[in-house]
């Protein structure tokens, strides 16, 4: 049979980066070792001046379970190379120390995750480089921010907890004609429903903990991009001893095969959700972008393939009321995580954002009374019935 080369999502997820092994293994089996032998000082030689692809030291990321899920994350976002992480937050820390020095400069656009804020506010200041935090409404000014020592613009593609979609080609313009690398973290949106790297951005990170993984038992985080702007964070992931552990890599692998039906399936489901709750006399606001009234709307039916299976909403009540909304569900578990087939919820003000000052949550309207729910695989009548006794 002649071989297909322009293969699609759903063949990657399940092929991209294996190879059937001496006894027929149907996917990379899990090498659990730290180090690998040689037969001879040449062939050792060899992999450790790069001139043969081979395995040679875990730590280093030279281990075959390891380098078979970089090939298929990589096929998946459409990368030329990929490095997994311990968890998201290496691979973002990774990739902000290789790629700025003392005295350089980060823009942050729109909402982030807790942590991301938290590192790029509090931690990187004390190695000299500082972040510049601006509002997704603030494109027009993104031009006149970027200054001299300016490295990255850094952006959610959908934002959290917020669901905002920015304008990726429009960012990834004005930052290429400052010369300054577009990051963005492709959590929420994953590379089913939105592919970063075809719209010019330079390097994709994710935290694979959510919707690679999909399955809330692995924590991990993957950088995707050209080879020749990941050689730099290679050599931080090693120095750091910042590489995702075997047994994680293969149960990340594993994960990987299903991605499209499950995101497929989350997708659908957070759109049925999303409909009904704007629907509902308690609730103010919901931030999905398959809501054809939603800011994002007509951004995201450009850019991207589905809207995902997060959604936040804002309810008529106090903070107290707001918590007990959440107690009552019985479906969706409390968790401050997401992306995974049981549904999810938490509160942005307790979990994912609480290290942010008041002040700074107002002005990104992360309000007390804000609800997110990770929409899982769960049938969806089940789970509009557990809303529904919760708003009551
Ligand atoms: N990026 C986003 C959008 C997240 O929601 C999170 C964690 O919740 C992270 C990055 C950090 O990922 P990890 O917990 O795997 O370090």
């Amino acid at each position: 049979m002649k071989k297909k080369t322009n293969l699609g999502l759903a063949t990657h997820c399940v092929h991209a980066g294996d190879t059937l092994d001496e006894h027929g293994a149907v996917f990379t089996p899990l090498y659990n070792f730290s180090t690998f032998g040689f037969p001879d000082t040449q062939s050792v030689l060899d992999v450790v001046e790069g001139r043969v692809e081979g395995s040679l030291y875990t730590r280093y990321g030279l281990n075959p379970t390891i380098q078979a899920v970089e090939k298929k994350l990589a096929a998946i976002e459409g990368g030329e190379a990929a490095w997994i992480f311990s968890s998201g937050m290496a691979a973002e820390t990774a990739t902000f120390l290789a790629r700025c020095k003392s005295g350089d400069h980060i823009i942050c656009f729109g909402d982030v995750y807790g942590g991301t804020y938290e590192l790029l506010d509090t931690c990187l200041p004390n190695l000299g480089i500082t972040t510049t935090f601006m509002l997704g409404s603030e494109i027009n000014q993104l031009s006149d921010s970027i200054k001299s020592n300016t490295r990255i613009v850094f952006f959610e593609t959908l934002t959290n907890p917020n669901m905002e979609v920015l304008d990726i080609a429009a960012i990834v313009t004005i930052a290429k004609k400052h010369d300054v690398l577009v990051v963005v973290d492709n959590t929420f949106a994953t590379p089913v429903n939105l592919n970063p790297l075809a719209l010019g951005v330079d390097l994709v990170v994710h935290s694979t903990t959510k919707y690679l993984g999909g399955h809330s038992d692995l924590t991990g985080g993957v950088v995707i991009g050209s080879k020749e702007l990941l050689k730099p964070i290679w050599h931080w992931r090693k120095n750091l001893g910042q590489v995702m552990a075997p047994e994680v890599a293969h149960l990340l692998a594993r994960s990987l095969r299903t991605l499209v039906v499950r995101v497929n399936a989350h997708n659908a489901s957070a759109q049925i959700l999303a409909e009904r709750l704007i629907e509902h006399p308690r609730i103010i606001k919901v931030n999905y972008p398959g809501l054809p009234d939603s800011v994002g709307h007509n951004i995201a039916k450009r850019q991207m393939n589905g809207f995902s299976g997060m959604v936040s909403f804002v309810i008529d009540g106090s903070t107290q009321e707001t918590a007990d909304l959440v107690d009552r569900l019985k479906l969706f578990t409390i968790a401050p995580s997401l992306g995974s087939v049981e549904s999810l919820v938490t509160q942005p003000i307790i979990t994912t954002h609480h290290n942010l000052t008041s002040a700074e949550r107002t002005k990104r309207g992360i309000v007390d009374s804000m609800i997110r729910i990770s929409v899982g695989l769960e049938d969806v009548e089940d789970l509009w019935d557990d809303l529904e006794q919760a708003l009551k």
